[in-house]
């Protein structure tokens, strides 16, 4: 009963691969971390025995550094087998950096959701001129950002071409329940949203290990943002909505995310990403019951100073705790003449919010 129902998130090892080595977690598996040039500083990739070779699973970012790293797993931890396929679980440029060369290198097969690859193929293509008079991006100023932000956040996803490498030109196409059979083992795929488009895990039943990607991290949230491409999109309440379908799989799970270490506690972890949210979201919905502006609710959900990148990330999850109230109708948003969105609880919800107080 202590073994399927884990009452702590305990990580499975004692170290961590050092660069271009691996270590096996479980029977066919092989973990390897590569390095990242962010605050984040190392990615986890995959080796899943597939057959007489080995499938990739997420890629790294951009770079001769990550290629010499790959160059060293290629000349040592194959087992003198080559790769002979490589997935990518979803477009971030961490994961999918390096997915055009491992698949030039090798010529194998790419696996990809439909979601993630054409987002990715249409991120790093070259962005076309909009006329002036066709643009309707006021999307950053509605936030109430000062004009210099909004500016930054306007140029959105142009860097992405120059973070990734060239993209595959085709791809075999993932969805979710889908059975990938990887020589004798068989993986389920299993598509959750809100981080990215059509993320991809894998659970294999058999060892019962789930490749979570992005979609459940230990230690660290995953961002779960709006950006100006869809600014009415719910990717909150899709985030959470994937959480919760994980909780169909085994509690005592072994889980392999992309980031951090291998470790059990699905069910602990999935409950505290939910109830972080919900108190965040709690949290926004109480400072408005003075109206605020998207920009002067960051205090409330991140209670440091946020710099560039972070301040955008920060923006966008923002807004995704914005849409998901306004969803549920616990907020109004207004827009006022000079097209800035103020936001404040709405007045049933005050009152609710009210009587639970006395
Ligand atoms: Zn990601």
């Amino acid at each position: 009963m202590a073994e399927s129902s884990p009452t702590a998130i305990r990580y499975r090892f004692d170290t961590v691969p050092a660069d271009g080595k691996a270590i096996e977690v479980a029977p066919g598996i092989k973990w390897l971390r590569m390095p990242l040039p962010l605050a984040l500083d190392h990615i986890n990739l995959y080796l899943l025995a597939n057959g007489d070779g080995w499938l990739v699973v997420d890629c790294g970012m951009k770079g001769r550094v990550t290629r010499e790293l790959w160059q060293q797993v290629f000349d040592n931890e194959l087992d003198g087998k080559p790769i002979n396929g490589v997935l990518a679980t979803h477009m971030h440029p961490d994961h999918v950096g390096q997915a055009g060369w491992l698949v030039g290198h090798w010529q194998v097969p790419f696996y990809m959701t439909f979601g993630e690859y054409f987002s990715a193929r249409t991120y790093s293509a070259p962005p076309q001129e909009i006329p002036e008079e066709w643009q309707q991006d006021n999307f950053a100023a509605r936030t109430g950002m000062p004009a210099e932000l909004v500016h930054r956040m306007r140029k959105g996803t142009a860097g992405f071409a120059s973070i990734v490498e060239p993209l595959p030109r085709s791809f075999r196409r993932l969805h979710d329940g889908q059975i990938l059979a990887l020589g004798d083992q068989r993986w389920q795929v299993i598509v959750g949203r809100g981080h990215s488009p059509e993320h991809a895990c894998l659970y294999n039943p058999a060892l019962n290990v789930l490749l979570s990607g992005d979609q459940v991290l230990p230690q660290i949230t995953s961002n779960v943002s709006i950006t100006g491409t869809e600014p009415e999109a719910n990717p909150l309440q899709e985030w959470m909505d994937s959480l919760r379908r994980l909780l169909e799989l085994p509690a005592d799970a072994l889980v392999l995310p992309a980031h951090k270490a291998p470790f059990t506690g699905l069910h602990l972890r999935l409950r505290e990403l939910l109830a972080h949210h919900e108190q965040q979201l709690s949290a926004v919905e109480e400072a408005l019951a003075q109206p605020k502006t998207a920009y002067e609710l960051l205090p409330v959900l991140f209670g440091r100073e946020l710099h560039n990148e972070q301040l955008m990330m920060a923006m966008g999850e923002c807004l995704a705790h914005l849409q998901l109230l306004l969803a549920r109708g616990a907020i109004l948003r207004e827009r006022d003449a000079a097209g800035i969105d103020t936001y404040r609880a709405a007045p049933a919800a005050t009152m609710t919010a009210a009587l639970q107080h006395e």
